[in-house]
């Protein structure tokens, strides 16, 4: 392929195009890849994809990860799939938004499936603004950890990892500033601000839409700078306001 056409999910306004050529599709699952590691997702287990895929990346990029982690992949592309699917396939993990992974639930209590014989061990939930309320929910109907992450389609991504303690921003491929409300100054750590994102580009790379200074319109706070328990050294507490 030359580049892929992409577009934004548009909750605000009209969607945005934006483009990638393979560089781009090698270092945006490589990120993906990461937050799976961070889950604990590995070979052997079998991830249940309720994303779209369409124009935007994240389901196909989870598939391109999947690669680099020897795991499975079952695309459904959506929550609606029949429960059969649990049953024949067998998945470990299950990722798609909050409010369809809580209707899948009603769906499998429905059908009589026990959740703590299902065999699922994760549930990843991504794409909009999550409270620990929506994540206790899902987790208490199917008895698994349920995990957090933040995405815009333009490319970031940032994951929870086992402690739970913030999303990990991917530091070395993404530079993420926080603006005050009115756009004049950055916050200090623990105080909500804006995300401004600028790709990182590794010497001699280049890729299909180069975003400096890049409003995502959603606002978030650093938690902490210091070394999680997990090993890795950076936290943000995400509260997704504007979603695209
Ligand atoms: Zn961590």
């Amino acid at each position: 392929m030359r580049y892929t056409i992409h577009e934004t999910s548009g909750t605000t306004g009209n969607p945005k195009a934006f483009f990638l050529i393979w560089q781009d599709w090698l270092r945006y699952s490589e990120k993906y890849a990461r937050i799976f590691r961070s889950y604990g997702i590995s070979r052997g287990d079998r991830v249940i994809v309720c994303a779209s895929y369409g124009m935007n990346v994240g389901a196909n990029m989870m598939t391109l990860a999947a690669r680099r982690r020897g795991t499975t992949i079952i695309p459904a592309g959506k929550c609606t799939f029949p429960i059969r699917m649990i049953r024949n396939y067998r998945p470990t993990v299950v990722i798609g938004s909050v409010f369809k992974l809580i209707r899948l639930a009603r769906r499998r209590e429905a059908d009589g499936i026990d959740p703590k014989e299902s065999g699922i061990e994760r549930l990843v939930v991504g794409g909009e603004s999550f409270a620990e309320a929506s994540r206790r929910y899902p987790s208490n109907l199917r008895d698994c950890e349920v995990y957090n992450t933040y995405g815009s389609t333009e490319g970031t991504m940032c994951g929870e990892c086992v402690a739970k303690a913030g999303l990990h921003v991917p530091e070395d491929l993404i530079h993420m500033d926080l603006y005050s409300p009115r756009m004049d100054q950055f916050v200090r750590d623990g105080e909500y601000g804006r995300i401004i994102l600028t790709k990182l580009l590794p010497v001699g790379e280049r890729c299909g839409t180069f975003l400096i200074n890049y409003d995502t319109e959603d606002a978030t706070a650093v938690v902490s700078r210091d070394r999680c328990a997990c090993g890795r050294d950076s936290a943000s507490d995400q509260d997704t306001r504007a979603g695209g």
